[in-house]
């Protein structure tokens, strides 16, 4: 059924919280367009809010969700080859991961780095998906979206998407609007490996460097590392690696000399969010069912039938726990959807603490 009423969307977002829509809208098809933008508008003039859902790895349902969650499952992936590259133009509600695949197994190479990141081609521009060195905005070309508001099909070039360290355009009160349709990604045919954060593995063993061996390599490592979502629900990393100020970055090394950091472009420091968190003793924390993972600290897991409270609370937790430590804030790169914001963080570490 294209719309559905009091839905659950335990199966559309990974960490497994049922939490409830109002209002359902599976949008398979441009020729839903018309409809959709009807049942927007209909949502709007009774105050209710419209949430726009890929595979929901990277949203913590709080609560009910008392509007309209159109789940974005346009399909389609068309692919031009040209003298020197390949220009790939892919509906957004295609699998992100299987469209890495599908391009490494058709010798279409530049993808590698991003193999298993969860979620659909829609969402990849929103926090410029990132790993191993690479980002989304490596790739793009352009974005197409529709402006639920006034029904206009509209198209971003990759510069106007000001595509940063997790995050874009798309993620500003401007484009609240703005249901991405397509994305056009561009690849060159000259092959040049990222290998820098990705490859230990296979430099190890001797293999020579393929687009398919760093494929390889970077899979089996998240597979390692990172807890399937099927098994305890979670959304990855569930916060931002902080930048900080040089003279911020001098102070933590001076106290802790084999801190991890990352100087950037523009005289910041990037440091290692998981590395803070475990520094902080907290690896496998656990606030009712929600857990630090005890293997990647930057991943809170839904280890024993959590409530969004438990990891909503655990969240905060860290964020403070690491605030009285380091002094440095730790910004969710989860959206939280219905959450309670920042005014009780006191009360929640109290009754943590208590
Ligand atoms: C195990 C695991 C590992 C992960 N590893 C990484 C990683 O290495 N790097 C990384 O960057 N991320 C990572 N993530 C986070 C997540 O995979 C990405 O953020 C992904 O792009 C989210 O896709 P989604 O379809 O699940 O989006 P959702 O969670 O459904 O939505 C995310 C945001 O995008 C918006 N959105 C979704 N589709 C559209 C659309 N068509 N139009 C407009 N807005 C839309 C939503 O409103 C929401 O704000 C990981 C998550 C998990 C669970």
């Amino acid at each position: 059924m294209m719309i559905e009423t009091n839905s659950s969307l335990k199966a559309f977002n990974t960490f497994s919280i049922d939490a409830k829509t109002k209002t359902l809208f599976h949008f398979k098809n441009m020729t839903q367009l018309s409809e959709l933008l009807t049942v927007v508008k209909a949502v709007r003039s009774e105050n209710r809010p419209v949430l726009i859902l890929g595979a929901g790895s990277n949203i913590l349902f709080c609560e009910d969700f008392s509007g309209l969650v159109i789940r974005v499952e346009l399909t389609g992936v068309d692919i031009i080859a040209s003298e020197n590259s390949y220009l790939l133009q892919v509906a957004a509600g295609e699998n992100w991961h299987q469209l890495v695949t599908h391009c490494i197994d058709n010798g279409i190479d530049g993808l590698e780095n991003l193999a298993l990141i969860p979620g659909v081609v829609g969402a990849a521009p929103i926090q410029n998906i990132g790993a191993y060195g690479s980002e989304f905005k490596d790739f793009c070309e352009s974005v197409d979206y529709i402006d639920l508001q006034t029904g206009e099909c509209l198209n971003l070039s990759a510069a106007q998407c000001l595509f940063a360290y997790r995050d874009s355009i798309f993620k500003s009160k401007t484009m609240e609007n703005a249901l991405i349709t397509k994305v056009t990604l561009k690849l060159p045919r000259k092959w040049q490996a990222n290998s820098r954060y990705a490859l230990s593995k296979s430099a190890e063993s001797g293999l020579e460097i393929t687009a398919q061996t760093i494929y390889d390599a970077i899979c089996q490592t998240r597979n390692d590392k990172l807890p399937d979502p099927e098994q305890y629900g979670n959304a990855g990393s569930f916060f931002k690696n902080p930048v900080v100020n040089q003279k911020k970055a001098a102070q933590l090394l001076k106290a802790y000399p084999k801190m991890p950091h990352y100087p950037q472009a523009d005289g910041q420091v990037k440091l290692a969010a998981g590395w803070l968190i475990e520094q902080a003793n907290l690896k496998g924390k656990t606030i009712g069912g929600a857990a630090v993972h005890q293997q990647q600290a930057l991943v809170l897991i839904n280890q024993n039938n959590a409530s969004a409270a438990d990891i909503f609370q655990l969240a905060e937790f860290v964020r403070i726990t690491v605030k009285d430590k380091f002094k440095v804030s730790l910004e969710p790169e989860v959206r939280f959807i219905g959450c309670q914001g920042e005014t009780n963080l006191t009360e929640v570490l109290n009754d943590v603490r208590a």
